[in-house]
């Protein structure tokens, strides 16, 4: 059986590892080719290492709770590459009117747990922090239906909780605005908490109690390494060590690879599917996955569904840029113990965040530089967001004179800008994707993975690979019975 996967991000490239792997595994015999239209593999993960600074374009880490990442990187054998962030430090600031006070530690999933560093925490004032204790007297919401981040935190901690504190850091990830995007969408733990617990402060203490005692049974082997007790880890050189060793995998399985090959359209035939190049040429393939963004997705398929292309096309994307910029250590009036800051979307910047990226991982940068990582752009706000580099790099220099004070010029400067990458899943979104689902009833050969539908973070986007490998090979595995059985 052909398979052709389009789109050569970490949802392409695992999907067609683990359709090799399952291949394998169950004696199917499957020929594979990926088609990416850039002329790097990895799509928004892009590793720049130059002069001793390693620089992350896309993302630098994944969550280490969901699994699917880090058995991908282990199957690689690159666990022995492998680092948390930095132990020495913990703190992540929030930037209010350019002034950083520190987030509370304590958190549990975003929410405090710990009452001692709340209480003195200046990021809230006293009334606010009393507004907060609410959420043990508010019931349980009974309405069923969907509601926005915002609007859900709101209503449990109130409104400066989710401004200052929880929107931060959830809205956050996705450049989203709090007020559009779904809870059930994006965190649909918070409610589940809070139906099962009556409160999110509650769930969150249980929560935090289950998981001490998951640490304690965990072996002191396991206690020592530093990788397994951070939330986050990535390889020491950065997440392109992971990209380099799929495709090398990959490669030297026989799968066949071609970069600057954008896929222009797809016709649907008796035998599978007809992918055509925008050079005009073809590919027949048996089945088909996409692991192009959803709006790619969509224009592609036009000739395949219209239910499926324009439900796709609907998937709206915020574009985003990162200026990550070099500093002499000396150069920096602050000193940087913490993993950088947020800004919350209120303060109505287009800076989202800075990290500290030398501080939060080790050797990313020569010892006498710091290395500082600013985010652009949120949801709505791309129109404006500059496509000329050096408007990006003042943006960002703007900001760190105005937060960290540094008014020295940056040693080096590396921008990478991304045109509609970040997925938003507003309201209304599971509806859309149940919509597609059934859609794609009609089309059992054909998959769609990636960062668009069910958790924008890298582990959910090989997840959605591994689902993908699973519906597609059973389909090539009944052929094959079917096949046999002819023959017999
Ligand atoms: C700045 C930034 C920081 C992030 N930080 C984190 C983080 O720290 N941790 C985390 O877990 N996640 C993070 N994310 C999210 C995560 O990086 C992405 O969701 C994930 O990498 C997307 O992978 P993907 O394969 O679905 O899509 P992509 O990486 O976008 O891959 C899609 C591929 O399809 C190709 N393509 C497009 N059109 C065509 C066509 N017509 N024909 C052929 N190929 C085509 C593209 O060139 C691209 O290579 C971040 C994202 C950004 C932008």
């Amino acid at each position: 059986m052909k398979f052709v996967v389009v789109g050569g991000g970490i949802a392409g490239l695992s999907t067609a590892y683990y359709l090799n792997k399952k291949a394998a595994d169950t004696g199917q015999s499957i020929d594979i080719t990926i088609l990416e239209s850039a002329d790097y593999w990895g799509g928004k993960i892009k590793t720049t290492i130059q002069e001793g600074f390693i620089v992350e374009g896309g993302p630098d880490a994944y969550l280490v709770s969901k699994p699917w990442m880090r058995s991908l990187v282990h199957d690689l054998g690159l666990e022995t590459d492998l680092q948390g962030t930095n132990p020495n430090f913990s703190s992540t600031y929030i930037s209010r009117h350019g002034v950083l006070t520190a987030i509370p530690s304590g958190l549990t999933m975003t929410i405090p747990t710990e009452f001692g560093p709340l209480i003195k925490s200046k990021l809230l004032s006293w009334p606010q922090k009393i507004r907060m204790g609410f959420d043990f007297l508010i019931p349980a919401g009974k309405d069923n239906s969907d509601e926005s981040l915002a609007g859900f935190i709101t209503r449990r901690l109130g409104h400066a909780a989710y401004e200052y504190l929880i929107g931060p850091l959830l809205s956050g990830i996705y450049a989203g605005d709090g007020q559009r995007l779904s809870l059930q969408s994006t965190f649909p733990i918070l409610r589940e908490i809070e139906q099962e617990h009556g409160g999110l402060i509650k769930g969150a203490l249980a929560t935090r109690r289950v998981r001490a005692d998951l640490a304690k049974q965990k072996s002191s082997q396991e206690k020592n390494d530093q990788s397994s007790r951070s939330i986050f880890e990535a390889p020491i050189s950065g997440l392109g060590t992971i990209v380099d060793a799929l495709v090398r995998q990959l490669k030297n399985s026989g799968v066949e690879m071609h970069l600057n090959s954008p896929v222009d359209n797809i016709v649907e035939n008796k035998t599978g599917y007809l992918v055509i190049l925008l050079d005009k040429s073809k590919i027949q393939a048996d089945a088909l996955v996409l692991a192009t963004p959803a709006y790619v997705s969509g224009k592609i398929t036009q000739k395949i569904s219209r239910v499926l292309a324009d439900e796709l096309k609907q998937i709206e994307y915020a574009s985003t840029a990162t200026i990550s910029l070099a500093y002499r250590k000396d150069d920096i009036p602050i000193t940087l113990e913490g993993y950088g800051y947020i800004v919350p979307e209120n303060e109505k910047s287009m800076v989202l965040a800075c990290t500290w990226t030398s501080s939060k991982w080790q050797h990313r940068a020569p010892d006498d530089y710091a290395l500082l990582r600013v985010f652009v752009g949120r949801a709505q706000k791309h129109e404006s967001l500059p496509h000329d580099k050096s408007a990006l790099i003042a943006i960002a220099r703007t900001e760190l004179k105005k937060t960290m004070k540094i008014s020295a010029e940056p040693a080096r400067t590396w921008v990478f800008r991304w045109e509609k990458a970040m997925p938003q899943y507003n309201l209304g979104h599971s509806e859309r994707l149940g919509r597609i689902e059934t859609e794609l009833l009609n089309h059992p050969r054909l998959a769609l993975v990636g960062n668009g539908y069910r958790g924008v973070g890298i582990p959910d986007c090989v997840h959605s690979g591994i689902q993908a490998a699973d519906k597609l090979l059973s389909i090539s595995q009944k052929e094959n019975i079917y096949e046999l059985q002819k023959i017999n």
